[in-house]
C-alpha cells in the first residue's frame, strides 16, 4: 500500500494481509482463553475511513477487492454479514463472558515518549497550564493554582498536568518528578 500525501510517497505492509493476521491471532487468543466460546465466525475487513481516499483496485485479487471497504459503505457490509450467517451461533451470556475476557486481557501499550528519543526533554514544558488563557506554568497558592498572566484561579489544574505527565512519562510519578514538573517545594 503507498500513501500519498504532501508530495510524499510512503509503503505501508499490504493491510489485508495485516488484517488476516490480526484475524488468526484472535483465532487463537479465543482458543486458549475462551476455550468455552464455539466456533464463531470471524470476518476480517479493511477499512479505510477518510472521504477523500482513493483507493485503487487495478492490481488486487478480487479476494483482497472483497476485504476492502470506505467508511460510508461499513453499515451495508456488517449488515450484509447478518444474511451470510442466519444462524445464532451463541447466546448473550457466553457474549458477555467473551467481552468481559477480552476487556481483562486488554493491556495498553506503555509508551515513554523522552526515553524512546520521540520527545526531547528539552521540548516538555512544565508546569500547570492556565485553562483559562493557556499560559503555562500557574503558580500553587494556598490550596489553589493562580496563573500570573490572566490573574484567574483554578483548583484543579493540575489534574490536566498529571494526565499530560502520564501520556508522555507513563503512570507512574514520585513525588521529587511532580516537585520538579509542576514546580513546586
Ligand atoms: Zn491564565
Amino acid at each position: 500500500m503507498i500513501r500519498k500525501l504532501n508530495q510524499k510517497s510512503d509503503t505501508f505492509q499490504d493491510p489485508t494481509v495485516q488484517s488476516e493476521m490480526l484475524k488468526q491471532q484472535f483465532q487463537d487468543w479465543l482458543a486458549v482463553h475462551c476455550a468455552y466460546v464455539p466456533d464463531i465466525p470471524i470476518k476480517d475487513l479493511v477499512v479505510f475511513s477518510g472521504p477523500s481516499t482513493f483507493v485503487d483496485f487495478s492490481n488486487i485479487t478480487s479476494n483482497q477487492e472483497q476485504k476492502i471497504v470506505r467508511g460510508p459503505q461499513i453499515k451495508k457490509r456488517i449488515m450484509g454479514t447478518f444474511d451470510q450467517y442466519p444462524t445464532c451461533v451463541t447466546n448473550k451470556q457466553t457474549l458477555k463472558l467473551l467481552s468481559q475476557q477480552l476487556m481483562k486481557s486488554h493491556h495498553p501499550k506503555k509508551i515513554d515518549l523522552i526515553s524512546s528519543g520521540m520527545v526531547k526533554p528539552g521540548d516538555l514544558l512544565k508546569g500547570v497550564r492556565c485553562p483559562h488563557c493557556g499560559y503555562i506554568p500557574m503558580q500553587r497558592m494556598n490550596r489553589n493554582w493562580k496563573c500570573p498572566s490572566c490573574s484567574q484561579t483554578s483548583p484543579k489544574a493540575y489534574l490536566d498536568a498529571f494526565r499530560d505527565y502520564c501520556l508522555i512519562k507513563g503512570p507512574k510519578i514520585t513525588n521529587k518528578q511532580c516537585r520538579d514538573f509542576f514546580f513546586i517545594d
